[in-house]
């Protein structure tokens, strides 16, 4: 069984200049639950000035599990600080995804602080989350390249995923986020990690920036990873990484994975309708070269 986390409705979204109603948030991660999906990344508990599209936060959170609590769909959010670490508990979020990244540069621009900076405020937080027995999620980005460092040394990958595992985090996120890897590498750094940490509690995430998200994922699949993160439809990008296309759509992953003969347990004519329903309300054609086929067939 192939663990998907769909990220569209943060880590898409969050890329969405313009603002959507909670509504149609509502609206799309309801679709999503539909789905088959069983781990939604719903929101950000950031300030609203930072990310305007996540100020609904505390109110979407609301209403999603108020509609899903007794699906057990897990719904983790995006926790920047002690103060939206605080938001979450109160709200009763049961898993939060902490974030850095291998190289200072991308870290001082996104949030102004270095990697060592970074560990010393999610330290906190982490503690007080395993206390509060929410579980924590690692995001790694710039894993395999920065927009300003280049190519990252793999050291500097497993440097920042220690830190994580020592955090308490019980998954790490390994992120391509400008969609430069490529497949020698993925499997020269996934190897790496595999000699000093569990591969069952690695999770890759890419972005099809160069078209090799796929051949990554393949790559990764024979490397013992069976947990990605993607979006619907191919939603996001990253404000700080010029020309970086959005996350590997989930669309294209499953295509992937069902012609290996890997369940995913997702079905794929309630996604597509989802990404069709997101994509129009954010006036974009889906960057998913199955999910275009198949809305124009209505064909696998
Ligand atoms: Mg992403």
């Amino acid at each position: 069984m192939i663990k998907i986390v769909e990220v569209g409705p943060r880590d898409g979204l969050q890329n969405e200049k313009s603002v959507l109603s909670t509504e149609d948030k509502l609206k799309f991660i309801s679709l999503l639950a539909e789905t088959g999906l069983k781990t939604i990344e719903i929101t950000s508990f950031v300030k609203p000035e930072a990310i305007p599209q996540m100020s609904d936060a505390v109110e979407l959170f609301k209403q999603v599990t108020a509609k899903f609590a007794k699906t057990g769909i897990n719904f983790p959010c995006l926790v920047p600080n002690l103060k939206g670490y605080e938001t979450a508990k109160s709200l009763g979020v049961k898993e939060i995804a902490l974030f850095s990244a291998t190289s200072d540069s991308f870290t001082k621009k996104n949030v102004n602080a270095t990697v060592d900076e970074t560990f010393e405020k999610m330290s906190e937080v982490a503690s007080l989350a395993l206390k509060d027995n929410i579980r924590v999620r690692g995001y790694i980005s710039t894993a395999f390249g920065c927009p300003y460092e280049g190519r990252m040394d793999v050291k500097k990958l497993l440097n920042v995923t220690e830190r994580f595992f020592k955090l308490g985090a019980y998954e790490i996120s390994v992120g391509d986020t400008i969609g430069v890897a490529v497949p020698t590498q993925v499997k020269d750094y996934i190897k790496e990690l595999k000699k000093n940490f569990p591969v069952e509690k690695l999770a890759m995430h890419f972005h099809d920036t160069r078209g090799m998200a796929l051949v990554n994922i393949k790559t990764s699949l024979e490397e013992g990873i069976t947990t990605f993160d993607s979006s619907a439809g191919g939603l996001g990008g990253c404000p700080y990484a010029k020309g970086a296309t959005g996350n590997v759509a989930t669309e294209d992953v499953w295509y992937l994975m069902q012609s290996l003969g890997l369940e995913t347990g997702i079905d794929i004519q309630k996604l597509a309708e989802a990404s069709k329903f997101i994509l129009e309300k954010v006036n974009k054609p889906t960057e998913s070269k199955f999910l275009r086929a198949y809305l124009s067939t209505g064909k696998v």
